[in-house]
């Protein structure tokens, strides 16, 4: 048989997969660090980081061993019984980022059900208000994964159109708004505030400064649970550990997935002290997968890695430099840039022929994999293990592409 070209890999998923993504043009098949190759052997400076789940570069040495050990000793046990990983690993992960407990699932979407699940029941049994009558605010243009009861949340028709009926008990108020927050927190029956202390998937809309301190204040005023959805801004993405720790929140419910596992295999985690956890009892909650010793051995792994590479300082100065760099081209497609540590964005004018789509795809062509977000917004989120040598390189890449429609 002959080989096939990128364009019989495309054909073929076009052919039997869903719908569902329309991806760039590009068909991969190595990844390392910070370069991916596809399979007509060019290589790629990768600035999504599969969504910034690859923040400790493509296919680490360390988590991949720590993948291929336990997979040869212990896979998956279910919650039925113990195994000799999970408390380890819930020992770890709980002094890792300052809590009494966490309950382990896998995708971030599960993680975001799992903390309002809790937030619920913490407001019946702890907060009193009466069954069934709890609301949980949530902001405009969130992203929290794509559930019957996330995209109820959703204000974005793609998300949510033709989904209904809805899941109720949502409030939505503008982000970085803390005068519609207050406004909202008037009502006893509010048990939760859920927020992304970023949004990365409206296109990387960093809030005022204070914002997250502020509202946190608020909800500790009102009796209300702040709970922060890190699943994107964790683990160092932002120059600090969370995006949080910027404001020195310490979240009630904390919401992590994607690099929690370096991007090795779906790990999320909902982290909360005991007067929140202990709500949910026994056969109230859980997944088949989650907290399997094979996705725990991984975790560590990469959570260690962020530490000992220091990446969190990494990507705060990196970021630093690409802010700089990108605000530096003199290009009427460009109207802002903005982000915080490596989570950055470019905001184009599109125009005919000259659209953010475009833009990546003169990218990758120069060698550069990056997506865009709302038809004109292009997120930069390259693996923080980017060097400076690196990251200049592929600048150069990005402002060659941006030559090209001058
Ligand atoms: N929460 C946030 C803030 C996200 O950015 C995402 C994914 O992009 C999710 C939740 C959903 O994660 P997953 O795709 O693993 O379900």
């Amino acid at each position: 048989m002959s080989k096939m070209t990128s364009n019989d890999y495309m054909a073929r998923e076009g052919k039997y997969g869903a719908h569902n993504y329309h991806p760039l043009p590009v068909v991969l098949e190595k990844g390392e660090g910070i370069f991916l190759w596809g399979v007509d052997g060019k290589r790629y400076y990768d600035f999504l980081s599969a969504y910034s789940a690859v923040n400790q570069g493509h296919c680490h040495p360390k988590i991949v061993k720590a993948l291929c050990d336990q997979a040869q000793t212990l896979t998956l046990t279910s919650r039925a019984f113990y195994n000799n990983v999970l408390g380890e690993y819930e020992e770890f992960i709980t002094k890792y980022f300052g809590y009494d407990k966490v309950l382990p699932m896998n995708t971030g979407a599960e993680a975001d059900e799992t903390a309002l699940k809790l937030c619920r029941k913490w407001a019946y049994t702890k907060k009193g208000i009466k069954e069934n009558q709890a609301k949980i605010i949530v902001c405009e243009d969130n992203f929290h994964g794509r559930t019957i009861t996330i995209v109820s949340m959703s204000t974005d028709p793609d998300s949510f159109g033709g989904f209904g009926p809805f899941t109720p008990g949502f409030v939505k108020i503008p982000y970085n708004d803390l005068a519609a927050l207050e406004r909202e927190l008037q009502d006893p029956n509010v048990a939760g505030f859920l927020v992304e202390p970023i949004q990365g998937e409206a296109g990387v809309f960093v809030p005022a400064e204070g914002y997250l301190k502020k509202a946190y204040d608020l909800c500790k005023k009102h009796n209300v649970l702040f709970i922060a959805d890190e699943v994107q801004t964790g683990i160092a993405r932002t120059g600090k550990m969370l995006a949080c720790d910027h404001e020195g929140v310490h979240p009630d419910i904390l919401i992590l997935g994607k690099a929690v596992s370096g991007g090795i295999l779906p790990v999320s985690a909902v982290l909360a002290n005991d007067e929140i956890m202990l709500c949910i009892k026994p056969g109230e909650h859980g997944s088949t997968f989650g907290g399997n010793p094979v996705a725990c051995r991984v975790a560590i792994a990469a959570l260690n890695v962020i530490k000992d590479e220091k990446l969190e300082e990494n990507a705060e100065r990196m970021g630093k430099i690409f802010r700089q760099e990108m605000s530096s081209i003199k290009s009427d497609m460009i109207e802002l840039v903005r982000g915080k540590g490596l989570l950055n964005a470019i905001v184009i004018r599109n125009k005919p022929g000259k659209t953010a789509w475009d833009v990546c795809l003169a990218m990758a062509e120069k060698g550069v994999l990056a997506k865009p977000t709302h038809g004109n917004i292009i997120r930069f989120a390259p693996p923080l293990v980017i060097n400076e040598a690196q990251l200049m390189d592929a600048i150069k890449c990005i402002k060659e592409a941006f030559k090209l429609f001058e």
